[in-house]
């Protein structure tokens, strides 16, 4: 089968997506790119998580043409490759519409330096302006307002994440599901303290070490 890990991959981190209580039924999808073939293997539209199989994720070519698979690609296609070309430095894209981020993107709010964990995205989380689930329009809206981000919200709709992989990708879009709960909790007993531009630059520059170091 072509992309037979991705395939596999895709199937993984949808599970956990709902695992997660990042998303419901088959909303969101997940994408990820072999930049060698430039084939990118991409979630079926419409098709539940938990019954999804690796010969469901569709692969398509850069121009979103069907290259193997029988059911019809994510409707959110546009999205997910505009920003990979958009991104050299990106292999997978998840979007979801986890409930806490969501609820900021319908008040159209960006997330602010609220807790350190906004690294995962970079200074804060910006936010694309409003359009039609599934249109070019939309896909356009999203790469011009995540820039270098690894996060952005997307009006009235939900969230979209990148990484080098999707593991990367799913990390960001988790971590990011907590920092906006913690939002939200602030502002609805107070009024939270920003951390600051300089703050948050030493804090992305700390990420880039965390953890275990590679295995030599
Ligand atoms: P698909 O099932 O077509 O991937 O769409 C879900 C979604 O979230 C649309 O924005
Ligand atoms: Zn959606």
């Amino acid at each position: 089968m072509l992309m037979q890990q991705e395939r596999e991959t895709i199937v993984f981190y949808g599970r956990k997506l709902i695992t997660s209580n990042l998303t419901t039924g088959s909303g969101g999808n997940l994408s990820i790119i072999n930049r060698q073939t430039g084939q990118l293997a991409i979630k079926p539209t419409g098709v539940d998580y938990l019954e999804m199989r690796p010969e469901d994720v569709v692969v398509v070519d850069l121009d979103g043409k069907i290259v193997d698979g029988r059911l019809r690609p994510s409707s959110e296609i546009s999205l997910h490759l505009g920003l990979l070309k958009a991104r050299p430095d990106i292999h997978a894209v998840i979007h979801t519409h986890q409930v806490y981020a969501t609820t900021l993107a319908c008040l159209n709010w960006e997330i602010p330096a609220v807790h350190y964990l906004v690294g995962f995205s970079g200074q804060k989380v910006p936010l694309a302006p409003y359009a039609t689930y599934g249109t070019p329009e939309l896909a356009q809206y999203v790469v011009q307002s995540i820039g270098q981000y690894n996060a952005c919200l997307m009006a009235n709709h939900g969230i979209v994440t990148v990484g080098t992989n999707l593991a990367a990708a799913f990390n960001v879009a988790e971590e990011l599901e907590l920092v906006a709960r913690l939002y939200y909790q602030a502002m609805c007993i107070g009024k939270p303290q920003i951390l600051s531009d300089s703050e948050m630059e030493v804090v992305i520059q700390k990420f880039t070490t965390y953890g275990q170091p590679q295995p030599q």
